[in-house]
């Protein structure tokens, strides 16, 4: 088994004696808790197929010299002992993946010249709004309690993506009916219904750069989802993020299966109808009985199931309403000092020129140069306890905003690292930008920067695949939340879909994609199964 520091090992298709009795495309979380709950929970040998040089998708780390960064982990919450998130991360890694918790404060969100912390613990959380806000309590407790219901709701929402088709085509509306009921509004729109003080929506609504859309295009089934997911507090992996796909591929390889990076499949190839197999972009052939796209759901449509396919079951139609969530540019930051010397906390900061979400998003889409309609600053290196043995005398830090796909697009097809001057100047003024953000709140760190690299929408397309250099996959919207067709098993017999697309957005959305889309190939709620376990060894 890999250690905390170690690389996994990357396996090569050549080592790979094709007879395999499900394929996965996609190493993200989503893809991989597919592929490990198949091979522990149904005895299945599972080649998993990343188009990437190394495997996780969005829970990879990149190096540059004796520098770490994650990408797509900054913070995940629910991982108390005893939750469902917890119970499933054991399975998948058989216990070894460590989480650190984050300490009392996770979330500082800064509206103007503002700041409201967002303490870890339901009750704390409460009191904490309460003093923020004194004449608003009776709102705060009917926001927390509505978020609680939403979370209730969602069980049977999340269930119904795993059933049978023709079970949800019998009991699917019951199944979902409770969750839609408030997944079909948009987060202002329920928590107007609770108060009119925008302020206090604002800060309710201040970790929506963690969804991608401001309040008045966000899902509230999203909001709730992810407000709640971060009630009790929240963690992050210890040795970093790459441990996540570091502890789960020992588990896949035990059973006979493999994950290969490097890997990208071009097309599912379909015969008489059914998907019986995937061909990669240079030529080679595998075949399953079983296929699990864990690419996301537009890739898998778009580009993947050959059109004719596509078109005799209406997949089509899934693109129509739906758009793709945000892509974003981010800084990386690195300094040659500790993070306990430089005094990095562990919070995170959403920083927000207004309470207007939606108006300052609105001007950054008219002049991109303007000021950033939101800024988060992330603090890995003090997040990991074993970041100073990993990289002993080194800090990081990552900075986040927006950004348009559109601005970048005319390099979507340059190579990396070879964009041109035009490219680099745009970078250096979003960098610029990030910098003026983070010395505002981190003014110690000013003369201290080592190396910074500012990655692009173009950048995330070019590594993650994604067309619009998308970071959550499709934009949770209302329209989204509610579409029917995103479940597990697709009208192509033998092709299933797992992932983000599927679950929710988010480490623990994705990850329930893959249990979601294992469930339903073995026709058993594994969920419930695991729980099941977890309960009687405690007993
Ligand atoms: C900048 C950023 C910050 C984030 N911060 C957080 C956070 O703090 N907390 C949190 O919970 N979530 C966070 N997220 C979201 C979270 O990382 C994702 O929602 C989740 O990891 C998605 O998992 P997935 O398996 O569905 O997709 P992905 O991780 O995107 O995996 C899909 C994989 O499929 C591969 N693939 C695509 N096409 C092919 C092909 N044709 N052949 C082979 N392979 C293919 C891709 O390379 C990729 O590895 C963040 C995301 C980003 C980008």
């Amino acid at each position: 088994m890999s250690k905390i520091g170690t690389p996994y090992r990357r396996a090569k298709l050549d080592e790979s004696d094709g007879s395999y009795d499900a394929i996965v495309i996609g190493s993200g979380i989503g893809g991989l808790a597919a592929a490990a709950l198949l091979a522990k929970h149904d005895n299945k040998r599972v080649l998993v197929l990343e188009r990437h040089y190394t495997a996780g998708g969005y829970t990879h780390v990149f190096r540059h010299g004796d520098y770490e960064w994650d990408v797509g982990v900054h913070y995940v919450g629910d991982l108390h002992e005893g939750t469902d998130l917890r119970i499933m991360f054991d399975e998948l890694t058989d216990g070894a993946l460590q989480w650190e918790f984050m300490g009392d404060v996770h979330d500082r969100i800064v509206i103007g010249d503002q700041i409201f912390e967002l303490p870890a613990g339901k009750e704390a959380l409460r009191a904490k709004l309460k003093s923020y806000f004194e004449n608003e309590a009776a709102v705060i407790d009917r926001y927390i309690e509505l978020c609680e219901n939403v979370v209730r709701a969602s069980r049977g929402y999340f269930a119904e993506k795993a059933v049978p088709s023709f079970v949800s085509r019998i009991g699917g509306g019951l199944m979902r009916r409770r969750f839609v009921n408030y997944a079909s509004r948009t987060t202002r729109e329920v928590l107007e219904e609770l108060t009119d003080n925008q302020t206090l929506i604002a800060v309710l609504s201040g970790q929506f750069f963690t969804y991608g859309l401001t309040p008045g295009e966000s899902s509230f089934g999203v909001h709730a989802v992810v407000a709640q997911h971060y009630f009790e507090g929240a963690y992050y992996p210890v040795g970093g993020a790459s441990r996540i796909a570091a502890t789960i591929l020992p588990v896949i390889e035990s059973r006979g299966g493999l994950v290969v990076t490097r890997a990208e499949v071009d097309t599912i190839v379909c015969e008489n109808g059914r998907a019986v197999g995937v061909k990669l972009a240079d030529g080679k052939e595998f075949r399953a009985p079983v296929i699990v796209s864990a690419a996301g759901v537009p890739a898998t449509f778009g580009k993947l199931l050959p059109a004719e396919l596509v078109l005799q079951h209406g997949l089509d139609r899934h693109g129509a309403k739906m758009r793709p969530s945000i892509a974003h540019v981010c800084l990386y930051v690195g300094l040659k000092e500790t993070a306990e010397e430089l005094g990095l906390g562990r919070t995170n900061y959403f920083v927000y020129p207004s309470a207007d979400y939606e108006a300052d998003h609105a001007a950054y889409a008219k002049d991109p140069d303007g000021t950033l309609p939101v800024t988060y600053l992330s603090f890995a290196s003090a997040k990991d306890p074993s970041f100073q043995q990993r990289f002993p005398g080194r800090a990081t830090i990552d900075v986040m905003a927006p950004a348009p796909f559109e601005l970048f697009e005319e390099w979507a097809d340059e190579r990396w690292q070879h964009r041109g001057e035009r490219y680099e100047s745009l970078k250096q003024r979003y960098a610029e930008r990030l910098l003026d953000v983070l010395f505002r709140f981190v003014p110690q760190v000013r003369d201290k920067i080592d190396y910074c690299e500012l990655s692009t929408p173009v950048s995330t397309l070019h590594f993650a695949g994604y067309q619009n250099g998308e970071i959550y996959g499709m934009a949770a919207t209302p329209d989204r939340l509610c579409e029917r067709g995103l479940r597990a098993q697709t009208p192509v017999p033998g092709l299933y879909l797992a992932g983000q697309d599927v679950g929710l957005l988010g480490v623990a959305g994705a990850l329930f994609g893959g249990v979601i889309a294992a469930s339903a190939i073995v026709g058993r709620d594994i969920g419930r199964k695991v729980r099941k376990q977890y309960m009687r060894k405690r007993a």
